[in-house]
């Protein structure tokens, strides 16, 4: 949720991965992931698979299904952050995951939480500095359609979405 730059000169790199570089602020202690080479939107940065799988959120966790939840392999990816203008995207039906904006060796990894959770088990409040920053985060149940329309969701939100108009 912190926003680190490589050339931050409180943040180290602690672990090194193919694509990407493992990065801790000192000051904050957060951890984010930081990429080492290029990409453009709709390249497609790694296959993801699923740790454990199970029925309830935590703050590891990304959620594939109404009761299902899945922490990340290849384990990194879990520091990729929040950001209410996200760079990339958990497809969670082809268990890819996309570039959504040309990214820099440097940059860091962002994704948009509620594109991937319907209820977060860690709601916090979002101080990415975008222009249209949401603050509060607490899952895509909680924002209007119109919000929501402005992201690229999971197939699973999407139901999830046209399951609550339907109602
Ligand atoms: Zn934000």
């Amino acid at each position: 949720m912190i926003t680190t730059s490589i050339t931050n000169p409180s943040a180290e790199v602690i672990s090194n991965h193919i694509f990407a570089n493992v990065l801790l602020n000192n000051e904050s202690s957060q951890k984010s992931l930081h990429t080492s080479v290029s990409f453009t939107p709709g390249d497609v940065i790694c296959h993801f698979g699923a740790g454990v799988i199970q029925p309830y959120a935590t703050y590891l966790t990304v959620q594939t299904g109404a009761d299902r939840h899945i922490t990340l392999v290849p384990e990194f990816l879990q520091y990729i952050n929040h950001s209410c203008a996200p760079n990339v995207f958990f497809n969670t039906s082809t268990m890819e995951l996309v570039c959504l904006r040309s990214l820099q060796p440097g940059d860091e990894f962002t994704f948009f939480y509620p594109s991937t959770e319907w209820e977060m088990a860690q709601p916090f409040v979002c101080n990415c500095g975008h222009e249209g920053c949401l603050q509060l985060i607490n899952g895509a149940s909680h924002l209007s359609v119109e919000t929501l329309s402005k992201y690229k969701l999971t197939d699973f939100i999407r139901q999830q979405v046209r399951l609550k108009l339907s109602l």
